[in-house]
Protein backbone atom coordinates (compact mmCIF):
# COMPACT_ATOMS: atom_id res chain seq x y z
CA UNK A 1 0.00 0.00 0.00
CA UNK A 2 1.62 3.26 -0.86
CA UNK A 3 0.00 5.37 1.81
CA UNK A 4 -1.62 4.62 5.78
CA UNK A 5 -4.71 5.50 5.10
CA UNK A 6 -5.92 3.50 1.65
CA UNK A 7 -6.71 5.38 -1.21
CA UNK A 8 -9.32 4.83 -3.36
CA UNK A 9 -10.38 6.56 -6.57
CA UNK A 10 -13.66 6.12 -8.54
CA UNK A 11 -13.77 6.88 -12.73
CA UNK A 12 -17.42 7.09 -13.26
CA UNK A 13 -20.95 8.50 -13.93
CA UNK A 14 -22.73 11.26 -11.87
CA UNK A 15 -26.55 11.45 -12.34
CA UNK A 16 -29.28 12.89 -10.42
CA UNK A 17 -32.00 10.46 -9.88
CA UNK A 18 -36.09 11.50 -10.67
CA UNK A 19 -37.48 8.39 -8.87
CA UNK A 20 -41.29 7.58 -9.04
CA UNK A 21 -42.49 5.24 -6.28
CA UNK A 22 -45.41 3.62 -7.86
CA UNK A 23 -47.97 1.05 -7.14
CA UNK A 24 -46.97 -1.14 -9.82
CA UNK A 25 -44.87 -0.80 -12.95
CA UNK A 26 -46.93 1.00 -15.87
CA UNK A 27 -48.21 -0.83 -18.89
CA UNK A 28 -47.54 0.18 -22.36
CA UNK A 29 -49.53 3.35 -22.65
CA UNK A 30 -50.57 3.50 -19.39
CA UNK A 31 -50.65 6.66 -17.04
CA UNK A 32 -50.04 5.88 -13.72
CA UNK A 33 -50.05 8.40 -10.55
CA UNK A 34 -46.97 7.66 -7.99
CA UNK A 35 -47.33 7.63 -4.37
CA UNK A 36 -44.59 10.04 -4.20
CA UNK A 37 -41.42 11.22 -5.99
CA UNK A 38 -37.98 12.39 -5.17
CA UNK A 39 -34.70 13.50 -6.43
CA UNK A 40 -31.67 12.36 -5.12
CA UNK A 41 -27.83 12.31 -6.30
CA UNK A 42 -27.24 8.61 -8.05
CA UNK A 43 -25.17 7.68 -10.85
CA UNK A 44 -23.27 4.11 -10.58
CA UNK A 45 -19.44 6.51 -9.64
CA UNK A 46 -21.24 8.84 -7.55
CA UNK A 47 -23.45 6.42 -5.49
CA UNK A 48 -19.85 3.50 -5.65
CA UNK A 49 -18.09 6.87 -4.28
CA UNK A 50 -20.41 7.64 -1.36
CA UNK A 51 -20.64 3.45 -0.52
CA UNK A 52 -16.79 3.88 0.06
CA UNK A 53 -17.05 7.34 1.55
CA UNK A 54 -19.89 5.99 4.30
CA UNK A 55 -18.89 2.83 4.87
CA UNK A 56 -15.49 3.87 5.66
CA UNK A 57 -16.44 6.21 8.46
CA UNK A 58 -19.24 7.32 11.26
CA UNK A 59 -21.11 10.39 10.46
CA UNK A 60 -19.73 11.92 14.13
CA UNK A 61 -16.36 11.36 13.05
CA UNK A 62 -17.00 12.49 9.46
CA UNK A 63 -12.71 13.56 9.62
CA UNK A 64 -11.34 10.21 10.77
CA UNK A 65 -12.33 7.35 7.71
CA UNK A 66 -10.35 4.72 6.95
CA UNK A 67 -10.07 4.84 3.54
CA UNK A 68 -9.65 8.14 1.29
CA UNK A 69 -12.09 8.50 -1.71
CA UNK A 70 -12.12 10.82 -4.79
CA UNK A 71 -14.28 10.53 -7.58
CA UNK A 72 -12.86 11.74 -11.72
CA UNK A 73 -15.97 12.38 -13.87
CA UNK A 74 -18.28 15.07 -15.11
CA UNK A 75 -21.59 16.85 -14.36
CA UNK A 76 -22.74 20.20 -16.54
CA UNK A 77 -23.32 23.79 -15.61
CA UNK A 78 -26.97 23.52 -14.18
CA UNK A 79 -28.09 22.80 -10.96
CA UNK A 80 -27.97 19.90 -10.76
CA UNK A 81 -23.83 19.43 -11.70
CA UNK A 82 -23.24 21.93 -8.16
CA UNK A 83 -25.84 19.42 -6.55
CA UNK A 84 -23.82 16.51 -7.22
CA UNK A 85 -20.94 18.12 -6.45
CA UNK A 86 -21.91 19.23 -3.13
CA UNK A 87 -23.24 15.61 -2.37
CA UNK A 88 -19.84 14.23 -2.95
CA UNK A 89 -18.09 16.87 -0.67
CA UNK A 90 -20.71 16.67 2.18
CA UNK A 91 -19.48 12.95 2.37
CA UNK A 92 -15.91 13.44 2.86
CA UNK A 93 -14.96 12.56 -1.16
CA UNK A 94 -12.63 14.40 -3.62
CA UNK A 95 -14.26 16.09 -5.96
CA UNK A 96 -11.50 17.81 -7.38
CA UNK A 97 -11.44 15.48 -10.24
CA UNK A 98 -15.20 15.96 -11.06
CA UNK A 99 -14.90 18.39 -14.36
CA UNK A 100 -17.64 21.11 -14.35
CA UNK A 101 -18.46 21.20 -18.33
CA UNK A 102 -20.14 24.28 -19.94
CA UNK A 103 -23.27 24.68 -22.11
CA UNK A 104 -23.84 20.39 -20.97
CA UNK A 105 -26.39 18.99 -19.14
CA UNK A 106 -25.53 16.52 -16.30
CA UNK A 107 -26.57 13.03 -16.47
CA UNK A 108 -30.11 11.59 -15.12
CA UNK A 109 -31.86 8.72 -14.73
CA UNK A 110 -35.51 8.12 -14.52
CA UNK A 111 -36.23 5.57 -11.75
CA UNK A 112 -39.54 3.47 -11.14
CA UNK A 113 -39.84 2.06 -8.32
CA UNK A 114 -42.61 -0.85 -7.52
CA UNK A 115 -43.52 -0.05 -3.85
CA UNK A 116 -44.96 -3.72 -3.26
CA UNK A 117 -41.87 -5.43 -5.01
CA UNK A 118 -39.07 -2.64 -4.55
CA UNK A 119 -37.90 -3.57 -7.64
CA UNK A 120 -36.86 -0.86 -10.38
CA UNK A 121 -36.65 0.24 -13.74
CA UNK A 122 -34.61 2.61 -15.14
CA UNK A 123 -33.80 5.45 -17.77
CA UNK A 124 -30.48 6.71 -17.86
CA UNK A 125 -29.49 9.66 -20.44
CA UNK A 126 -25.61 9.95 -19.74
CA UNK A 127 -25.22 13.71 -20.70
CA UNK A 128 -21.99 14.73 -18.88
CA UNK A 129 -20.93 11.55 -18.42
CA UNK A 130 -20.29 10.68 -21.95
CA UNK A 131 -17.76 13.59 -22.36
CA UNK A 132 -15.61 11.61 -19.69
CA UNK A 133 -13.54 10.54 -22.79
CA UNK A 134 -9.83 9.31 -23.48
CA UNK A 135 -8.74 13.18 -24.45
CA UNK A 136 -10.46 14.59 -20.88
CA UNK A 137 -8.50 12.35 -19.16
CA UNK A 138 -5.04 12.83 -21.48
CA UNK A 139 -5.21 16.17 -20.80
CA UNK A 140 -4.66 15.86 -16.78
CA UNK A 141 -1.89 13.31 -18.01
CA UNK A 142 -4.05 10.47 -15.66
CA UNK A 143 -2.05 12.35 -12.72
CA UNK A 144 -5.20 11.96 -10.47
CA UNK A 145 -4.13 7.60 -10.86
CA UNK A 146 -1.03 8.46 -9.03
CA UNK A 147 -0.59 6.69 -5.42
CA UNK A 148 -3.93 5.08 -5.67
CA UNK A 149 -4.22 1.62 -3.93
CA UNK A 150 -7.68 1.21 -5.66
CA UNK A 151 -9.56 2.08 -9.03
CA UNK A 152 -13.07 1.32 -9.18
CA UNK A 153 -14.84 1.51 -12.47
CA UNK A 154 -18.32 0.95 -14.13
CA UNK A 155 -19.42 1.61 -17.77
CA UNK A 156 -21.40 4.48 -17.60
CA UNK A 157 -18.75 6.47 -18.75
CA UNK A 158 -17.33 5.80 -22.54
CA UNK A 159 -15.77 2.18 -22.57
CA UNK A 160 -13.06 3.63 -24.78
CA UNK A 161 -12.27 5.33 -21.17
CA UNK A 162 -12.45 2.59 -19.51
CA UNK A 163 -10.47 0.76 -21.48
CA UNK A 164 -7.96 2.82 -21.97
CA UNK A 165 -7.92 3.28 -17.77
CA UNK A 166 -7.35 0.11 -17.31
CA UNK A 167 -3.90 -0.30 -19.15
CA UNK A 168 -3.04 3.08 -17.52
CA UNK A 169 -3.42 1.52 -13.99
CA UNK A 170 -2.03 -1.44 -14.93
CA UNK A 171 1.37 0.22 -16.05
CA UNK A 172 1.14 2.09 -13.15
CA UNK A 173 0.61 -0.57 -10.73
CA UNK A 174 -2.89 0.41 -9.72
CA UNK A 175 -5.37 -2.78 -9.02
CA UNK A 176 -8.56 -2.44 -10.67
CA UNK A 177 -11.92 -3.04 -9.52
CA UNK A 178 -14.54 -3.64 -12.31
CA UNK A 179 -18.22 -3.54 -12.35
CA UNK A 180 -19.10 -3.70 -16.03
CA UNK A 181 -22.49 -2.21 -15.29
CA UNK A 182 -24.99 -1.50 -17.32
CA UNK A 183 -23.82 -4.64 -19.41
CA UNK A 184 -21.68 -4.58 -22.59
CA UNK A 185 -18.99 -6.92 -24.36
CA UNK A 186 -15.63 -5.68 -22.83
CA UNK A 187 -12.24 -5.99 -25.25
CA UNK A 188 -10.60 -9.29 -24.38
CA UNK A 189 -7.38 -7.31 -23.16
CA UNK A 190 -9.16 -6.04 -19.76
CA UNK A 191 -9.53 -9.33 -18.40
CA UNK A 192 -5.69 -9.86 -18.31
CA UNK A 193 -4.69 -9.31 -14.46
CA UNK A 194 -7.94 -7.69 -13.63
CA UNK A 195 -8.08 -7.65 -10.16
CA UNK A 196 -11.60 -7.73 -9.12
CA UNK A 197 -14.48 -8.39 -11.73
CA UNK A 198 -18.30 -7.56 -9.76
CA UNK A 199 -21.68 -8.86 -12.03
CA UNK A 200 -25.03 -9.19 -11.08
CA UNK A 201 -26.76 -11.65 -13.34
CA UNK A 202 -27.67 -10.03 -16.60
CA UNK A 203 -23.95 -8.75 -16.97
CA UNK A 204 -22.58 -12.68 -15.96
CA UNK A 205 -24.62 -13.69 -19.21
CA UNK A 206 -23.89 -11.00 -21.43
CA UNK A 207 -19.98 -11.07 -20.67
CA UNK A 208 -19.82 -14.55 -20.58
CA UNK A 209 -22.03 -15.02 -23.28
CA UNK A 210 -24.08 -17.76 -21.48
CA UNK A 211 -28.02 -18.08 -20.94
CA UNK A 212 -29.09 -16.50 -17.97
CA UNK A 213 -30.47 -19.43 -16.63
CA UNK A 214 -27.01 -21.04 -15.97
CA UNK A 215 -26.84 -19.20 -12.77
CA UNK A 216 -29.53 -20.68 -11.52
CA UNK A 217 -27.57 -23.81 -10.06
CA UNK A 218 -24.09 -24.00 -7.92
CA UNK A 219 -22.69 -26.00 -11.09
CA UNK A 220 -23.61 -23.13 -13.64
CA UNK A 221 -22.51 -20.39 -11.09
CA UNK A 222 -18.82 -22.60 -10.42
CA UNK A 223 -18.60 -23.01 -14.50
CA UNK A 224 -19.31 -19.44 -15.21
CA UNK A 225 -16.95 -18.51 -13.25
CA UNK A 226 -13.87 -20.58 -13.99
CA UNK A 227 -14.65 -18.93 -17.28
CA UNK A 228 -13.57 -15.89 -15.86
CA UNK A 229 -10.74 -16.47 -14.05
CA UNK A 230 -9.24 -18.50 -17.17
CA UNK A 231 -9.52 -15.04 -18.99
CA UNK A 232 -7.24 -13.62 -16.48
CA UNK A 233 -9.46 -12.32 -13.36
CA UNK A 234 -8.29 -12.51 -10.03
CA UNK A 235 -11.44 -12.20 -8.34
CA UNK A 236 -15.00 -13.11 -9.58
CA UNK A 237 -18.11 -12.26 -7.99
CA UNK A 238 -21.73 -12.46 -9.00
CA UNK A 239 -24.05 -10.86 -7.15
CA UNK A 240 -27.77 -12.92 -7.50
CA UNK A 241 -30.09 -10.20 -6.18
CA UNK A 242 -32.42 -11.90 -3.22
CA UNK A 243 -30.47 -14.73 -3.47
CA UNK A 244 -26.89 -13.47 -2.53
CA UNK A 245 -23.10 -13.82 -4.02
CA UNK A 246 -21.07 -16.06 -5.33
CA UNK A 247 -17.83 -15.53 -5.97
CA UNK A 248 -14.13 -17.94 -7.02
CA UNK A 249 -10.91 -16.36 -6.93
CA UNK A 250 -7.47 -17.72 -8.67
CA UNK A 251 -6.18 -19.13 -5.17
CA UNK A 252 -9.34 -21.48 -5.39
CA UNK A 253 -11.61 -20.31 -2.52
CA UNK A 254 -14.92 -20.25 -3.84
CA UNK A 255 -18.67 -20.05 -2.65
CA UNK A 256 -22.41 -18.80 -2.69
CA UNK A 257 -23.26 -16.23 0.31
CA UNK A 258 -26.44 -16.43 1.02
CA UNK A 259 -28.70 -13.17 1.00
CA UNK A 260 -29.70 -11.60 4.38
CA UNK A 261 -33.29 -12.01 4.92
CA UNK A 262 -34.74 -8.44 4.88
CA UNK A 263 -37.82 -6.34 3.99
CA UNK A 264 -37.19 -5.07 0.63
CA UNK A 265 -38.33 -1.52 -0.06
CA UNK A 266 -35.99 -0.54 -2.81
CA UNK A 267 -32.96 -2.31 -3.82
CA UNK A 268 -31.28 0.83 -5.84
CA UNK A 269 -27.63 1.19 -5.31
CA UNK A 270 -27.71 -2.13 -3.99
CA UNK A 271 -25.27 -3.23 -5.99
CA UNK A 272 -23.17 -0.52 -5.58
CA UNK A 273 -23.13 -0.89 -1.31
CA UNK A 274 -22.35 -4.07 -1.80
CA UNK A 275 -19.09 -2.94 -4.55
CA UNK A 276 -18.07 -0.05 -1.85
CA UNK A 277 -18.14 -2.61 1.71
CA UNK A 278 -15.91 -5.28 -0.40
CA UNK A 279 -13.72 -2.57 -2.03
CA UNK A 280 -12.89 -1.00 1.97
CA UNK A 281 -11.69 -4.89 2.20
CA UNK A 282 -9.62 -5.13 -0.42
CA UNK A 283 -7.33 -2.27 0.34
CA UNK A 284 -6.57 -3.37 3.19
CA UNK A 285 -3.87 -4.85 1.55
CA UNK A 286 -3.31 -8.40 0.28
CA UNK A 287 -1.77 -10.47 3.69
CA UNK A 288 -5.28 -8.90 5.33
CA UNK A 289 -7.68 -9.47 2.11
CA UNK A 290 -9.88 -12.63 2.64
CA UNK A 291 -12.81 -12.97 -0.28
CA UNK A 292 -15.25 -14.74 1.85
CA UNK A 293 -15.17 -12.33 4.64
CA UNK A 294 -15.13 -9.33 2.49
CA UNK A 295 -18.20 -10.72 0.70
CA UNK A 296 -20.19 -11.40 3.40
CA UNK A 297 -19.15 -7.61 5.21
CA UNK A 298 -20.60 -6.41 1.56
CA UNK A 299 -23.86 -8.53 1.52
CA UNK A 300 -24.75 -7.20 5.15
CA UNK A 301 -24.07 -3.77 3.97
CA UNK A 302 -26.01 -4.32 0.59
CA UNK A 303 -28.60 -5.72 2.82
CA UNK A 304 -29.26 -2.59 4.55
CA UNK A 305 -29.44 -0.50 1.68
CA UNK A 306 -32.17 -2.54 0.33
CA UNK A 307 -34.39 -1.70 3.31
CA UNK A 308 -34.27 1.79 2.54
CA UNK A 309 -35.58 4.25 -0.08
CA UNK A 310 -32.70 5.55 -2.29
CA UNK A 311 -29.59 5.75 -3.52
CA UNK A 312 -26.76 7.84 -1.23
CA UNK A 313 -28.79 7.98 1.39
CA UNK A 314 -29.95 4.69 1.40
CA UNK A 315 -26.25 3.45 2.42
CA UNK A 316 -25.55 3.04 5.20
CA UNK A 317 -22.81 4.56 7.40
CA UNK A 318 -19.68 2.16 9.05
CA UNK A 319 -21.46 1.92 12.15
CA UNK A 320 -24.18 0.73 11.33
CA UNK A 321 -22.75 -2.40 9.38
CA UNK A 322 -20.42 -3.05 12.09
P1 LIG B 1 -28.50 -2.42 -8.33
O1 LIG B 1 -28.21 -2.16 -9.78
O2 LIG B 1 -29.97 -2.32 -7.97
O3 LIG B 1 -27.65 -1.64 -7.40
P2 LIG B 1 -27.39 -5.00 -8.90
O4 LIG B 1 -28.28 -5.58 -9.94
O5 LIG B 1 -26.07 -4.49 -9.30
O6 LIG B 1 -28.16 -3.93 -8.04
P3 LIG B 1 -28.02 -7.22 -7.14
O7 LIG B 1 -27.45 -8.52 -7.52
O8 LIG B 1 -29.47 -7.00 -7.39
O9 LIG B 1 -27.11 -6.08 -7.78
O10 LIG B 1 -27.77 -6.96 -5.59
C1 LIG B 1 -26.49 -6.73 -5.06
C2 LIG B 1 -26.42 -7.29 -3.68
O11 LIG B 1 -27.37 -6.62 -2.83
C3 LIG B 1 -26.79 -8.76 -3.56
O12 LIG B 1 -25.71 -9.60 -3.89
C4 LIG B 1 -27.18 -8.84 -2.09
O13 LIG B 1 -26.01 -8.82 -1.30
C5 LIG B 1 -27.91 -7.52 -1.89
N1 LIG B 1 -29.34 -7.69 -2.17
C6 LIG B 1 -30.00 -7.42 -3.32
N2 LIG B 1 -31.30 -7.74 -3.24
C7 LIG B 1 -31.48 -8.23 -2.00
C8 LIG B 1 -32.60 -8.77 -1.27
N3 LIG B 1 -33.80 -8.86 -1.84
N4 LIG B 1 -32.40 -9.18 0.00
C9 LIG B 1 -31.19 -9.09 0.59
N5 LIG B 1 -30.09 -8.61 -0.03
C10 LIG B 1 -30.23 -8.20 -1.30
Amino acid sequence: MSSEIPRITILGSLNMDLVAYVPHHPHPGETLTANSFATSPGGKGSNQAVACAKLSRSPSTLSSPSAAVSMVGAVGSDPYGSQLIQNLTNYGIDASHVTSLPDTKTGIALIVVEAATGQNRIIISGEANHLVTVASQEEKNWEWLDGVDLLIMQLEIPLETVVTAVEKAREKGVAVLLNPAPAQKLPEGVYKGLAHLIVNETEAAILGEIDESELDTLEGLERVSKKFLERGVENFLVTLGGRGVYYMDKKGNKGLVEAEKVKVVDTTAAGDTFVGRYALEVVKGDEKFDIAAAVKLANKAAAKTVEREGAAEAIPWRDEVA
